[in-house]
């Protein structure tokens, strides 16, 4: 077996997630016809493995592409990536349903619960600012009636004043308070990509994360944020909402509710009728106000997304490499040599 790139005589590295073939970090196989080839990672290029060495390794890592949680295909290429890191391409139409890859089960309770524990710490705080966003809108719309004890007060005014997230768009800086998530809305847009959006107010002011600015206003002007700033608000959002975590019963709820998702998008097309449809008592706190177990739903899909998404990514790139590398893998089949025999030759080539 070799263990060195026919290309650019690099180390192919190891893993230890295909017990046949433990050579590579990035292996792409074609169940159909039978090939597997390790990548280079230095040069990209790809090596097509021996004839006798690929068959039970390609058994294995079609077992593993099909088992994993964590894959993206297109047509006709698909990407798993493994626990140890090891990265699995496969060849083909791709294995359905896709859709199951998003879905979490039980592996990612566990992780919820680390993520809680964790956090715990720190989200008294942060839970507070959070109460304090309600409260605060009766404060900023003129009414000061309710007696406040200094401390509530102080969180009030730092929870009005303090940035934790800036959105910059086509108006210019724009930043936003916990006073400001609390505006938060999750709102449906049918004719975008991404059918959803998020309305929040801002306070406009070019102030950086964690430095004070002006007080939070109920006249600070309301925008709506779609596509990538829809999500990227979004996830912050409800990082924050969630970093109090929820009781064993409502992340089980949470992972149910996330099981009968039939997309990503579901949870927030979910919310979106939630804020239509309940009006007033429930924008007073924004997402953070929403079920927690459709909020902790809403958080492990977009987790799930983005990594997805992260994978998608890679795809193109792989795609147009694999064309390269079928095309030499057609040749070599074809041919009566060995390919040891064939790779020897080429390394010969390689030296003169
Ligand atoms: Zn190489």
């Amino acid at each position: 077996m070799y263990s060195t790139c026919i290309h650019c005589h690099a180390s192919l590295g190891a893993n230890e997630t295909i017990e046949q073939f433990p050579v590579g970090r990035r292996l792409a196989f074609d169940p159909a016809k039978g090939r597997l080839w390790v990548i280079c990672p230095q040069c990209r290029q790809w090596n097509l493995s021996p004839l006798d060495e690929r068959w039970e390794a390609i058994e294995s890592a079609e077992r593993l592409y099909r088992d994993s949680k964590l894959r993206a295909s297109t047509d006709q290429v698909g990407l798993a990536r493994m626990r140890d890191g090891t990265e699995l391409i496969r060849i083909g139409a791709p294995v359905l349903p896709e859709m199951a890859a998003w879905r979490y089960g039980p592996r990612f309770e566990t992780r919820y619960r680390r993520h809680v524990i964790g956090v715990a710490a720190a989200a008294t705080i942060v839970g507070g600012y959070l109460v304090a966003g309600p409260v605060l809108g009766v404060v900023a719309g003129g009414a000061w009636g309710a007696p406040m004890n200094v401390l509530s007060l102080g969180r009030i005014l730092v929870g009005a004043r303090r940035v934790v997230a800036r959105i910059d768009d086509e108006e210019g800086p724009g930043t936003l308070t916990s006073w400001h998530l609390a505006t938060s809305r999750v709102i449906a847009l049918p004719d975008d990509p991404l059918r959803w959006g998020i309305s929040i107010q801002v306070k406009r002011q070019d102030v950086a994360i964690g430095r004070y600015g002006k007080v939070a206003d109920a006249k600070d002007p309301r925008i709506t944020l779609s596509g990538e700033r829809a999500r990227a608000a979004a996830g912050m959002i409800l990082t924050r909402a969630n970093s109090t975590g929820g009781r064993r019963r409502a992340v089980d709820d949470a992972v149910r509710l996330l099981e009968r998702f039939d997309s990503p998008q579901r949870g927030y097309l979910q919310a979106a009728a939630i804020f239509r449809n309940e009006g007033s008592s429930m924008k007073r706190g924004g997402i953070a106000a929403l079920p927690i177990e459709l909020r902790l739903a809403m958080e492990m899909a977009t987790h799930e997304e983005s990594e997805r998404r992260a994978l998608e990514g890679e795809l193109a790139a792989l795609e147009a490499s694999w064309k390269e590398a079928e095309e030499i893998a057609a040749i070599a089949d074809s041919l009566t040599l060995p390919e040891q025999v064939l790779t020897r030759l080429e390394r010969l080539a390689g030296r003169l």
